[in-house]
């Protein structure tokens, strides 16, 4: 039995939060876009949380927790989608959101602690023509820590990829977990032990990443009657190379009479392209628009897009919020398509049951049609039927029905980040129960 005042009289000099409805809110993400996680993960609480400033404070932490063996649960700012950072076991969440400093912004390269929001970097790094290479449409709330540990894509992610390409991230230092927790710097291909590990292997105290050169980006949303139309000018802006654009989305109807918002632009029979162009290139993009047979409804230039909400926040996962926001029985699915054949097919066999949502990310390589299609739950036999269906007929489905790191993305246990969570985290107490790999060897 855990003698949690013991604890906190260890903890001393920290800020711990005991408030029973504070410690259950910190305690949560955004499970609940998932019907199958509300019932597995809605009464699952931390005992305490506490909020490090600074790598003193981490290390402080993972002492007091190695000693004791207690459960420690790393959060940034809870806006993950999988229960990522929710505490299975209890224990300790630690809130990372006061380490908050930026280091270094350089043409380039950045090197920021994982508290900072990704909005506010962003700002900070344009005042020299620098910008985030990719953004989830949290990008307001979220941190760069919690992107880089549970995150994968965002706006951006048509030029760069997935945050997992290498490249995209150069180096991190993490506390470890050790019976003497220590401070590791972690570069190059080394930076994969820990990247996308939902924290189970590492705590990230410092961030090394690369900056893409910052454009005016205009954001502009083109309606086309069909969405099969809308797919095909999604997928020639996404290959047009001498075009410049950060964010190419396409909402087959009626996903966008979810966006109320945005009524006036779209017509609920219509479906649409939501994009970001650099303003330099909106010429070539209005002939593109007229070669499909699209029309604009709606064009913000880059000094007013940065005035209201951004039109990426209607896209990636925003749309299912608002979606569920009106019709709370809406859930969704990853998709890796791979092509428009495909998405064809998937579109003419679930017709409304699965709406389709596309964004288009750059993968080895080539434009592909990802999606985050919404899905009229009835049972989670058929969201599993659903999956199968997706899955025996060539799409990669990342999976947002499960708490498991390994089940969600790839499949497959990753041995490089087990064996380095063998090696920093031996008693198995950062984030537990969410990597495969460590509970399959501890039967
Ligand atoms: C409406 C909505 C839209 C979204 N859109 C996108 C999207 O476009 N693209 C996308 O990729 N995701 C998206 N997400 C998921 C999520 O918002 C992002 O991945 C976000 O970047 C997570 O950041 P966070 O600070 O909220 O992390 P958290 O949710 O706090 O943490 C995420 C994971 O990282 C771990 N972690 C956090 N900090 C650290 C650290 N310092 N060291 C080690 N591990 C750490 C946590 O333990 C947890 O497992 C969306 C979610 C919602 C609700």
């Amino acid at each position: 039995m855990t003698d949690w005042n013991k604890i906190t009289a260890e903890l001393d000099g920290l800020e711990i939060v005991t408030d029973a409805s504070q410690v259950a809110k910190l305690s949560l993400d955004y499970y609940h876009f998932s019907p199958v996680l509300q019932a597995q993960l809605a009464d699952k609480r931390a005992d305490l949380v506490v909020r490090a400033a600074n790598e003193e404070d981490v290390l402080k932490v993972a002492r007091v927790c190695v000693k004791n063996q207690i459960p420690l649960t790393v959060r940034g700012a809870g806006t993950g989608n999988y229960g990522q950072c929710i505490p299975l076991e209890g224990g300790i969440v630690l809130d990372l959101t006061p380490m908050n400093k930026i280091h270094r912004i350089e043409p380039s390269l950045a090197s920021v602690e994982p508290g900072v929001k990704l909005a506010a970097f962003d700002k900070k790094a344009r005042e020299i023509g620098w910008e985030l290479r990719m953004y989830p449409s949290t990008y307001r709330t979220a941190t760069i820590g919690g992107f880089i540990g549970g995150g994968s894509v965002g706006a951006g992610s048509i030029n760069y990829g997935q945050l997992r390409d290498r490249g995209n991230l150069h180096a991190v230092h993490i506390v470890t977990m050790e019976d003497k927790p220590r401070v590791l710097e972690l570069r190059g291909d080394e930076v994969q032990q820990v990247n996308h590990a939902y924290g189970t292997n590492g705590i990230i105290t410092l961030l090394e990443i690369p900056l893409a050169p910052a454009y005016p980006w205009a954001e502009l949303i083109v309606t086309f009657a069909d969405f099969l139309e809308a797919a095909k000018f999604g997928q020639a802006i996404a290959d047009a190379d001498g075009l410049v654009k950060k964010w190419v989305s396409i909402f087959a109807a009626p996903i966008p009479t979810y966006f109320t918002a945005l009524k006036d632009y779209i017509s609920p029979e219509e479906s649409s392209a939501f994009l970001m162009v650099a303003e330099s290139s909106l010429e070539p993009f209005y002939d593109l628009v007229k070669e499909w047979g699209g029309k604009i409804t709606y064009k913000k230039t880059a000094k007013e897009a940065q005035k209201g909400i951004s039109l990426v926040e209607f896209g990636w996962n925003h749309t299912t919020l608002l979606a569920r926001s009106i019709d709370p029985n809406l859930t969704y699915l990853q998709t890796f398509y791979w092509d428009l054949e495909r998405v064809e097919q998937m579109y003419r066999y679930f017709g409304d049951e699965v709406m389709i949502h596309l964004e288009f990310i750059r993968v080895g390589g080539m434009a592909i049609p990802a999606g985050l299609q919404l899905l009229r739950y009835s049972t989670e036999e058929r969201l599993n039927e659903i999956i199968k269906y997706h899955e025996e007929n060539g799409a990669g489905i990342a999976n947002p029905h499960t708490y498991i790191l390994e089940d969600g993305g790839r499949k497959t246990i990753d041995l490089v980040q087990l064996a380095f969570k063998e090696r920093v985290d031996p008693y198995g107490l950062l984030n537990p129960g969410k990597m495969r790999g460590w509970l399959e060897r501890e039967q």
